[in-house]
């Protein structure tokens, strides 16, 4: 389903403590905005976080999981393990996963599924490397992202996807894209979309570099839903004022 979503990626941050801190400083803020806010923890803060945000209107995501049920899987965590727990968003296919991590288009899709069998919401990331962007390759990639990723879902389970492009380049570099790029591609995947699951009813982010100070110009084009951020979802000021883009 379309709507504005402001999701933070905390990464490999935060304490127990300073999570519960944070979330009770951003709530009062954000506690008028339509924006749908999201933070997506690491596992350690995940119940923390839960406790803290009843009776707020901050939503609570994982930022990894594994898609078998159970098993012989050392260090990893199952759909029903967040699920049970109440945890309500799932990253998946972060560049960083894929990068450092081996996960590819085959492995996010199997994940993808895991997450909607569960009823949990995934937010797929895709996004294209520098090298890729400088040889006019940027579309093709994350078009094959976006279909190989999607394999084998129908156009009811997209109601509960929200697709993130992230171009490699301008995550944790400081260098955004720009806004006319960012909703080119947010366009190419919408129209990829439509082709083929005869529906473009999706939430498309912009991820890279977000800042307050970008927020705005980003999250008002044409075909840009809102933002997944990462080092600016750390502070509380910034935070607030990119999930209030629109005050
Ligand atoms: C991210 O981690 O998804 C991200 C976009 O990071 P940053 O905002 O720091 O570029």
């Amino acid at each position: 389903m379309r709507r504005k979503v402001i999701a933070g990626n905390w990464k490999m941050n935060m304490l127990p403590n300073e999570a519960i801190d944070f979330i009770n400083a951003l709530a009062p803020s954000v506690k008028n905005t339509s924006n749908e806010t999201i933070l997506c923890v690491p596992y350690t803060d995940l119940f923390y976080s839960l406790l803290t945000v009843q009776e707020t209107n901050i939503h609570i995501g994982a930022q990894n999981m594994h898609w078998e049920e159970n098993g012989a899987y050392t260090g990893e965590v199952a759909p029903e393990m967040l699920k049970c727990i109440n945890v309500e968003y799932v990253i998946i296919g972060h560049s960083e996963r894929r990068q450092y991590f081996n996960e590819t288009d085959e492995t996010v899709n199997k994940k993808l599924k895991a997450a909607l069998k569960h009823e949990l919401k995934p937010i797929v990331c895709v996004g294209e490397t520098l090298e890729e962007r400088e040889s006019g390759r940027a579309e093709e990639v994350v078009t094959m992202q976006i279909l190989k990723s999607l394999e084998g879902l129908t156009a009811e389970d997209l109601q509960n996807v929200i697709i993130a492009y992230e171009p490699i380049w301008a995550i944790g570099t400081g260098r955004t894209a720009t806004s006319e790029d960012a909703n080119n591609m947010c366009k190419t995947i919408r129209e990829k979309i439509k082709e083929k699951f005869q529906s473009d009813d999706i939430t498309i982010l912009y991820g890279g570099s977000v800042k307050s100070a970008n927020a705005k110009e980003l999250f008002t084009m044409s075909d840009i839903d809102g933002g997944l951020v990462g080092g600016a979802s750390l502070k509380v000021d910034e935070f607030s004022k990119i999930v209030n883009f629109d005050k």
